[in-house]
């Protein structure tokens, strides 16, 4: 395998587009962690604090301010990835698909032209799971990368393995952890994954999944006890998160796909 640092990536700019904290980390976590190691400027815009999301413990939300604390749990989780900028917007947690949309396209529209990014990672139409507001930054992003025409940076959707949470879900409770309906901050396991698209070209990074999973587990108010990933070990992870699939979006530009050298290409078409 040819190292990383011989790669044309030191000095690149990759910008990564999601709705939550902890969807930076969840959806390619160790691609990010990669590009970082690899010289590459790493910046995250999350479109919302995600302060409408589950709080696995209470006393972690003392004064209710749930956005609050996700806002340091991101920032916490960028540091661990070594994310380099971290932008981080305040738009309704739930509401994304919906509410302030000029304003959300005009935000990514800025951020791609203050930064430059060599390249653009975010959800692909099935916003992982369904997710609406992932569906809703996935349409923005595709709508402001676009408007830059023929000057568009490379475009890039991410999705997860189908199966990955459900084999989660069975060795954590083969521990003691995690009960046999647990979810995913009340997502069926099944639904990771399904109906997604097929990548053109996958990513290995078994081992930066130490990190990633220490990434994820940053994110306390969203992985308590009952979340099976706090049952799994390093050497698990590998197994399950360990590779990171993405396709490149459908756009007129044609500039030079930098992601793929880190990937194996799945498909031809
Ligand atoms: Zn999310």
């Amino acid at each position: 395998m040819v190292s990383d640092s011989l790669l044309p990536l030191a000095g690149r700019t990759v910008l990564g587009i999601f709705a939550h904290p902890d969807d930076e980390s969840l959806a390619c976590g160790g691609t990010l962690a990669r590009l970082a190691d690899a010289g590459a400027r790493v910046i995250l815009l999350c479109a919302s604090h995600g302060e409408a999301g589950s709080i696995s413990d209470p006393a972690l939300v003392p004064d209710g301010n749930l956005g609050a604390v996700r806002a340091r749990e991101l920032r916490d989780a960028a540091a661990v990835l070594g994310i380099a900028e971290v932008i981080l917007l305040d738009h309704p947690d739930g509401d994304l698909r919906w509410v302030q949309v000029p304003e959300l396209h005009q935000e990514i529209v800025a951020t791609i032209l203050r930064c430059r990014p060599d390249a653009v990672i975010t959800f692909a139409e099935d916003g992982l799971y369904w997710h609406l507001d992932h569906i809703g930054v996935h349409e923005r992003t595709f709508t402001a990368v676009r408007s830059f025409g023929a000057a568009a940076p490379p475009l890039y959707y991410v999705t997860m393995q189908l199966g990955v949470m459900r084999e989660m879900v069975d060795a954590a409770h083969g521990k003691g952890g995690a009960p046999p309906d647990s979810s995913f901050w009340g997502i069926a396991p099944d639904a990771f994954g399904d109906g997604a698209k097929p990548p053109t070209f996958v990513i290995d990074v078994r081992d930066w999944v130490p990190r990633k999973l220490a990434a994820l587990r940053c994110h306390r108010t969203q992985i308590g006890r009952n979340n099976p990933m706090a049952w799994i070990d390093d050497d698990e992870a590998r197994q399950w998160l360990g590779v990171e699939q993405f396709r490149r979006a459908p756009l007129e530009a044609t500039g030079e796909g930098i992601l793929e050298h880190l990937g194996e290409i799945q498909h031809a078409d």
